[in-house]
């Protein structure tokens, strides 16, 4: 009932929304037959999602949403989607993304833009924006995305619902594309903050495969939500407050910061000084990082192949120049440019010591407070088409995201509240593995 129902929703909405770029509806149908027998024992036993198509899966077509993956059948599935086939989850299909998860905005798509179910002239937010559109029209109950900067907290912000990026090595990367792999996490976007530590739960952990995976006993995450924030210590940071934040979006976090007091916590400023200079080393790290990573695209080993070639080098050439979309290429040649001989200590090696910075403020606000709250984004959704012409003002946008990922420490975004009718979200960030605490406060707001 419920894969018949999720592909109904698919039939129904996604023609206008476009989340999925792979629909697995024989294979789930097939699935559901064959569970309907067994004894299930786990919460998300015969609970249909879907997966950003970053995520590799066994035999089904994988593309990151690029030309230069088209026609890759992955031979293996990564190792959160094994952890959901075990505990008897049915796949329903792959989600649309920004092309390589470079983007927030999903635009960056090679197949086409998803929009956003709330509006459809407007942008669903990225990169996992078809994870977010699909949970917030209903096609599945959960989706998993991936979180380099921003991209699951901040399409789950402008899709109304709950994204969450993991502490850094709690989850496997294993079977994850790898866009910049110091920064990246895989996470879940759900209806509540109930969901996501189910999911979380499921996902986490040690694996062999993935060596910055951190071996620490996975807590019962559900076991948290106990509704109790009383003498919590929140953090507002100021920094987090600027002039860029939309009049709206600031009321709506404001009134949910008030909430938050009302239930017992108590809210102190904090301040976190080296946040103006984040952004500027997350262009630096991310795209040398992302160079390094997208040298394997050579038309051999995956996808595609430019026909029509003379020799091999040529055969790169043009299997490159045709299979990868023009803001790859733009992070390909930052990156290439920033780690080349003579350029490396004046870009990447300051990036990274600026990155140090920001860990320690952050290292310095946690000393006092147990939770540190933010508007996830400084707008709500914004047209198609609207920021695409200025690579910058889209940059802009993850402004309040992207200090999370350089200091590797886990966030959520929940919905709350609208502004002009469009959903807004606001940000929790939480100490390193004590997504606990994180969910526990998420969950009491809700
Ligand atoms: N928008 C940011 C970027 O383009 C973040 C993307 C992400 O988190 N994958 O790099």
């Amino acid at each position: 009932e419920l894969v018949d129902f999720s592909l109904e929703q698919i039939q129904a909405f996604d023609e206008q929304v476009q989340a999925f770029v792979t629909v697995t509806q024989a294979q789930a149908k097939e699935r559901a037959v064959h569970l309907q027998d067994q004894l299930l024992t786990s919460w998300l036993a015969g609970i249909p999602f879907a997966l950003k198509d970053n995520l590799c899966t066994k035999d089904v077509e994988t593309t990151c949403s690029s030309k230069i993956l088209r026609g890759y059948h992955p031979p293996y599935s990564a190792t959160v989607v094994q952890k959901l086939e075990d505990a008897s989850g049915i796949l329903m299909g792959k989600l649309n993304m920004d092309e390589f998860a470079m983007g927030s905005s999903t635009e960056n798509s090679a197949w086409f833009p998803t929009r956003n179910p709330w509006r459809l002239d407007c942008v669903p937010g990225g990169s996992s924006g078809g994870a977010a559109a699909a949970v917030a029209a209903g096609m599945v109950p959960y989706a998993l995305g991936s979180d380099t900067g921003g991209s699951i907290r901040q399409p789950a912000a402008f899709c109304g619902v709950v994204g969450l990026k993991p502490t850094y090595g709690l989850v496997s990367r294993f079977g994850l594309v790898a866009y910049a792999s110091s920064l990246d996490q895989i996470g879940p976007l759900t209806h509540s903050v109930e969901d996501a530590a189910i999911v979380l739960e499921a996902i986490a952990g040690k694996d062999r495969y993935d060596a910055t995976s951190v071996a620490r006993e996975v807590p019962h995450y559900i076991e948290s939500l106990t509704g109790d924030i009383q003498g919590l210590r929140i953090g507002i940071a100021k920094e987090y407050f600027s002039p860029n934040i939309d009049s709206g979006v600031r009321m709506a976090v404001e009134a949910a910061i008030g909430q938050l007091e009302r239930l017992g916590a108590r809210i102190e400023e904090v301040s976190l000084p080296h946040t103006p200079y984040a952004l500027a080393a997350y262009y630096l790290i991310a795209p040398a990082e992302a160079s390094s990573n997208l040298a394997r695209y050579d038309g051999v080993r995956y996808g595609y192949r430019a026909e029509h070639a003379e020799n091999l080098l040529d055969m790169y050439r043009k299997t490159r120049s045709e299979g990868f979309g023009s803001e790859v290429k733009r992070r390909i040649l930052i990156g290439t440019y920033a780690l080349s001989s003579g350029y490396y200590d004046a870009y990447y090696k300051r990036a990274q010591q600026v990155r140090t910075l920001i860990r320690q403020d952050f290292d310095e606000a946690f000393a006092k407070v147990d939770v540190i709250v933010s508007p996830t984004t400084p707008t709500t959704a914004f047209r198609l088409g609207e920021k695409t012409e200025d690579p910058l003002t889209m940059y802009m946008n993850d402004i309040c995201t992207i200090p999370v990922n350089l200091a590797g420490l886990p966030a959520i975004s929940v919905p709350c509240g609208l502004a002009d009718g469009l959903p807004v979200g606001f940000q929790l960030i939480g100490r390193m593995f004590d997504e606990q605490t994180l969910l526990r406060t998420a969950h009491a707001y809700e």
